[in-house]
């Protein structure tokens, strides 16, 4: 690889940890539907059922009814709740949501800044988010005590924190540990649990982004540490290939989905891990691995600017025009002059929001894999789209009625199962300790990235 190829890279912009939330620019268009839900009511929580009858019964989805039923619900909740009350999405959420939360008075960021806002929000006690588990669950490590966080619907989790429970890792960071001892250190990505984030702590790693993951890689290699990263191996090959690093040194290991992994099975054996800069859990996202250089190509070959984000395989990335997180992504768009022509390997929703940004700008937007005659097609990441507006609705009604479920609150550690919604808390003094260690990787993330300031 060039050092020039290295430099074309662009860098993602990285938000500070008292970044201000963005605005997303987008517009409820009248005549678009709603698209957001298509669940069964078996799909909702009981307590959530009734508030989702009634939205499936609604006589179209255009937004002046969907906000009509919003408001029935949405308003008391905030007139009872007041300033104390904060609505968050993530961009990948479907449909209009993140253009029906804003609406609301809500703020629509990536899981980095989402991260943030109970920590630098205290006046919001009660913390309402539209969004993937984990993301609720980084809410809540870094919250002051009076605040609570909920999320619309714990059903929510993300397929690549799936593969990388702490009940499959923590085996494979012990037996890391007893051979490579203190030179080890783990950075987790935030996209895993609370449990993993601890893990990290406690071996004096931090947590990364997609947008800082090349300052937090870098610091470790200062500390001439083997670095174990979790737990998607795009990330961490494309910051290691970022950041210079000799390739054959960066080892994945086995797939978790092979069941209890022994690190002598690693391909190459011991020798590999020992020779390893930096060892890979092998975990990614489905909607961003399907990307790849071909498609770039074909692009750029027809005149077109190609990004795409960090979690999509090398090729993909080293062959693109920049790569970075959710907040580069829409801030180019937002910042790209009129007539650009941009191409976007991200989740679909979120792309699909950006080409109407775009529009509203002269920028032309496309879907990396939306290539004529192909056989691949842009996915939207379906457990985020869990969360609709019967969700949140009910979410705000029930809040305000003091009968929320219990299950809906995420306190750090807690562990939902996508399917049977059986939910794995933590004892007090376990969620401490877990608290203890955990923030120690997120601070150390902020600290890092406000050092390089
Ligand atoms: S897009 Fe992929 S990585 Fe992001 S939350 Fe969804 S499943 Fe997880």
């Amino acid at each position: 690889m060039s050092s020039s190829k290295i430099a074309a890279q662009k860098t993602a912009r990285e938000p500070g940890p008292e970044a201000a939330l963005p605005v997303t620019g987008l517009v409820l268009e009248p005549d678009l539907p709603v698209c957001q839900t298509d669940l069964p009511l078996d799909r909702y929580q009981e307590e959530f059922r009734p508030y989702a009858e009634e939205y499936l019964a609604l006589p179209d989805h255009k937004p002046a009814t969907v906000l009509a039923y919003l408001e029935r619900y949405i308003v008391p909740a905030q007139d009872h709740f007041g300033d104390s009350l904060l609505l968050l999405a993530h961009f990948y959420m479907g449909g209009e949501i993140v253009k029906l939360v804003e609406h609301f008075g809500g703020s629509i960021a990536d899981s980095y800044v989402l991260a943030l806002q109970a920590r630098n929000q205290p006046e919001k006690k009660v913390i309402v988010e539209s969004a993937v588990h984990f993301m609720a669950e980084a809410i809540s490590l870094l919250a002051h005590e009076d605040q609570s966080v909920w999320i619309t619907n714990p059903k929510a989790g993300c397929t690549m924190e799936m593969l990388a429970k702490e009940f499959m890792v923590e085996p494979v960071v012990d037996q890391l540990t007893e051979r490579y001892g203190d030179d080890l250190l783990v950075i987790a990505y935030m996209n895993t649990s609370g449990r993993l984030k601890a893990i990290a702590g406690r071996t004096g790693g931090a947590v990364c982004t997609s947008s800082n993951a090349r300052l937090i890689v870098e610091d470790s290699r200062k500390q001439n540490k083997k670095i174990l990263f979790l737990p998607d191996e795009h990330l961490g090959r494309n910051t290691a290939w970022q950041l210079g690093m000799d390739l054959d040194r960066v080892v994945k290991l086995e797939s978790p989905e092979r069941g209890a992994l022994r690190i002598e099975d690693t391909p190459g054996g011991l020798a590999a891990l020992d020779r390893a800069e930096m060892i890979l859990w092998g975990s990614s996202c489905g909607v961003h691995t399907i990307f790849n250089a071909g498609q770039v190509n074909w692009w750029q070959d027809r005149g077109w600017r190609v990004l795409v984000h960090p979690e999509s395989p090398l090729d993909a990335v080293q062959a693109a025009d920049g790569s970075g997180s959710t907040n580069y992504l829409w801030g180019e768009v937002l910042e790209a002059p009129s007539g650009s022509k941009l191409v976007i390997g991200t989740e679909g929703h979120f792309v699909r929001n950006a080409a109407q940004l775009g529009r509203q700008r002269g920028v032309e937007v496309r879907h990396l894999a939306d290539i004529p005659n192909s056989t691949s097609a842009g996915c939207g990441c379906a457990t985020m789209s869990r969360n609709d507006p019967p969700h949140l609705a009910g979410m705000l009604d029930l809040l305000r009625l003091g009968t929320a479920p219990d299950i809906n609150r995420v306190r750090p550690g807690d562990v939902v199962d996508e399917i049977t919604m059986i939910r794995d808390r933590l004892s007090g003094s376990e969620q401490a300790e877990l608290v203890t260690n955990a923030r120690l990787s997120m601070e150390r993330m902020i600290a890092i990235v406000e050092a390089a300031k």
